[in-house]
C-alpha cells in the first residue's frame, strides 16, 4: 500500500507541544480564514520540530495556499540545557546549541508538505521588520518571555489582514496553569486593540478574528 503521507499521524509521531485537539482545532481555524481570504498565504511563529507546522501546512495544501515557519531553531529560553522543556536529541553537538532544523525539514518532507510549507531561518522581529505581505492566518508560538512575547506582537499582528485570523498558544488566564507572556503580552492587547475580537478556544490556544 502507498500512496499521500497521513500527515496527522506525522504530526503525532513529531516531537513538540502542540496537543492533538489544540492541533487540530488550528487545522480547523486556518481552513476556515482560508475560505474568507483564498490565496492570502499563512505564518507561523515558533515551528520547534515541526509539530505545529504540518496541522497548518496540510490545511495549507487543502486552500492551496502556503505557510510560511519562521523560527530560529536554536530554541526558546525555556528549551535550553537546565529547563523544563528541554530534550537533548535536539542539541547540536558540534556547536553545542540546539538546532531543531533537522527535525522540522524531517517532519516536512514526512507529511508530504514541501510544497505549502515554507521554512524562514531566522529571528523572528528580523522578519517581522522585513515583512510586507498580508497574511490570512498568523499562528505564535515562538519565544514565551516577556520581552519576544512582546515583539511578536508588535511585529506580527498588523501583519494580519482585515478578516485574517491570529491564533496564539500557551494562552493561560489563570496564572496556575502556565506562564503570564502570551496571554498578558499577546492575547490581551490584541483585545484591547479593538483590531480583533475572540472566535475560540481550545485548551491554551485562543483564535481571534481581525476586524479592524
Ligand atoms: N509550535 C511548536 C512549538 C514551538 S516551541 C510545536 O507545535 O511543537 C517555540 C519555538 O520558538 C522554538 O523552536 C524556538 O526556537 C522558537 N523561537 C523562540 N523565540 C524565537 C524568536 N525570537 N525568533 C524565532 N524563533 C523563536
Ligand atoms: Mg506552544
Amino acid at each position: 500500500m502507498s500512496g499521500a503521507p497521513d500527515w496527522r499521524a506525522v504530526a503525532l509521531a513529531t516531537k513538540g507541544f502542540m496537543p492533538a485537539d489544540e492541533g487540530d482545532a488550528l487545522h480547523a481555524a486556518a481552513l476556515d480564514a482560508g475560505v474568507r481570504l483564498p490565496g492570502a498565504p499563512w505564518l507561523e511563529v515558533g515551528s520547534y520540530c515541526g509539530r505545529s507546522t504540518v496541522w497548518l501546512g496540510a490545511a495549507a495544501r487543502e486552500r492551496g495556499t502556503v505557510v510560511f515557519a519562521v523560527d530560529h531553531h536554536r530554541g526558546s529560553e525555556e528549551n535550553q540545557a537546565g529547563w523544563e522543556h528541554h530534550d537533548p536529541e535536539v542539541v547540536d553537538l558540534r556547536v553545542g546549541r540546539m538546532d531543531t532544523l533537522p527535525f522540522f525539514r524531517a517532519a516536512v518532507h514526512d507529511a508530504g508538505l514541501e510544497d505549502h510549507v515554507v521554512g524562514v531561518i531566522g529571528r523572528s522581529p528580523v522578519v517581522a521588520a522585513h515583512w510586507a505581505t498580508p497574511l490570512a492566518f498568523v499562528f505564535i508560538d515562538g519565544g514565551h518571555g516577556e520581552e519576544p512575547a512582546r515583539a511578536d506582537y508588535a511585529g506580527w499582528t498588523p501583519h494580519v489582514a482585515i478578516g485574517g485570523s491570529l491564533a496564539i498558544h500557551d494562552v493561560f488566564p489563570d496564572p496556575n496553569d502556565g506562564g503570564r507572556p502570551p496571554y498578558e503580552q499577546i492575547f490581551v492587547p490584541a483585545l484591547e486593540s479593538g483590531r480583533f475580537r475572540l472566535e475560540s478556544a481550545t485548551g491554551s490556544l485562543r483564535v481571534l478574528r481581525r476586524v479592524d
